[in-house]
């Protein structure tokens, strides 16, 4: 069922980040509901290969494009999503003062966007924002713990900054702006090298390799499946009225780094062993969210629990990777629990 505006014409969505992990998900998602999807992405973190299934799809564009540099969209656009953000510490660290832009001027960029469309905008912000956090689960209403000198700044201050420019244009009445506050999230897609912790232990296991733990692996982290994160999104683009407050999304379930290694170890067949390394500065030591806000306002919550996503992306990640890599760690090939596909996930009811 195609998505039609009161003009007739199909619904069209910018997804800022659209060649990422969670954006390339979202794209699926919108054009399985009838959306015209335009990409913007600059393939910093994001890859050509996860849009690539999308690229002959009639209703599908992308556009190759800084997002600090875009000025304007030659087309109508009724919604954006803007997802787009280096979001593994190793990767938005690499190019910190680019990471602040992206967050402030890109951000920026894409409001004037919205509001020279009349278009809803929802802006991809993150549990990053509470820090390290002292008070724990963390709720909407705490205000976070956060070094605005350290390495993380231009990350946890940057999306600090974008919350704050959201709430603006949308207190003067000039966007109609919702910002969510992503928890971590994993499962198909995630770039095999991007340093986070679920596809660093998948990815180090299928392949031999020491499973690094940094620090003493008791800090905690709360996993949300993407198809999970995907469908709350949508929710809170759609809910009317506007929320106006920031909304928490993620899945409360939570487990220490030391659980998670021997998740993935009890997954997959492997020679692999945990070895540590220093923990990065300002590493926080707890999370998890509280999501009675999303509960409430959107009528969501996580469906897909830790063991069932990881095993989904335990799949997805020795389908996509060379099988030389086991056969030259002396590893026997990995049998999917079901078979391969490019298939968008199920975003549940
Ligand atoms: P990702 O790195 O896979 O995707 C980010 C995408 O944005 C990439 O395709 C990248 O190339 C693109 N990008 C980065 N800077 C850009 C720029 N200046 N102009 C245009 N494109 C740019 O990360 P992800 O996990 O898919 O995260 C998506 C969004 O969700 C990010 O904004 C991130 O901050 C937020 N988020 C994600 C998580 C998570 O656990 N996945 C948690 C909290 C917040
Ligand atoms: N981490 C780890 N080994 C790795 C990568 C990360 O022990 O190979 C730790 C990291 O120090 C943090 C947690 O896992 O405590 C989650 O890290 P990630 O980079 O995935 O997300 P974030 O710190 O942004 O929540």
């Amino acid at each position: 069922m195609l998505q039609r505006t009161e003009r007739g014409q199909l619904k069209t969505v910018l997804v800022a980040g659209g060649a990422g992990f969670v954006g390339s998900h979202l794209c699926d998602a919108l054009l399985a509901k009838g959306c015209r999807v335009i990409a913007v992405d600059c393939y910093l973190t994001g890859s050509e290969a996860n849009i690539r299934p999308l690229k002959n799809h009639p209703n599908f564009r992308m556009i190759e494009k800084d997002i600090c540099d875009l000025k304007v969209i030659d087309e109508p656009v009724d919604e954006i999503y803007n997802l787009a953000c280096a979001a593994s510490p190793p990767a938005y660290q690499a190019d910190p003062v680019h990471t602040m832009m992206t967050c402030v001027v890109g951000t920026g960029n894409l409001l004037a966007i919205a509001q020279a469309n009349g278009a809803s905008f929802l802006q991809a912000s993150t549990s990053e924002v509470y820090g390290d956090p002292e008070e724990h689960p963390q709720r909407e209403d705490y205000r976070g713990n956060v070094s605005c000198t350290g390495p993380r700044a231009c990350y946890d201050e940057g999306k600090r900054a974008a919350e704050a420019l959201c709430f603006d244009m949308l207190r003067a009445g000039r966007v109609d702006a919702r910002v969510v506050r992503i928890f971590n999230t994993y499962g198909p897609r995630m770039a095999p090298d991007d340093g986070r912790i679920v596809s660093n232990l998948v990815v180090q296991a299928l392949s031999g390799e020491p499973l690094t733990i940094y620090g003493t692996g008791e800090q905690t982290r709360s996993f949300c499946f993407v198809s999970d994160l995907v469908a709350g999104l949508v929710k809170l683009m759609e809910v009317d009225p506007n929320p106006g407050q920031p909304v928490n999304i993620g899945n409360p379930g939570e487990f220490t780094i030391n659980e998670l290694a021997d998740m993935v170890l009890a997954m997959v067949p492997t020679r692999s062993r945990i070895v540590h390394h220093p923990l990065p500065m300002d590493d926080p030591q707890r999370r998890r969210p509280d999501i009675d806000r999303a509960k409430e306002l959107l009528g969501w919550e996580p469906r897909v629990a830790l063991a069932e996503g990881l095993r989904q992306t335990v799949d997805w990640f020795s389908s996509t990777m060379p099988p030389e890599i086991r056969r030259r760690a002396g590893l026997p090939p990995i049998v999917p629990s079901r078979p391969r596909t490019d298939a968008p996930l199920s975003l549940g009811a």
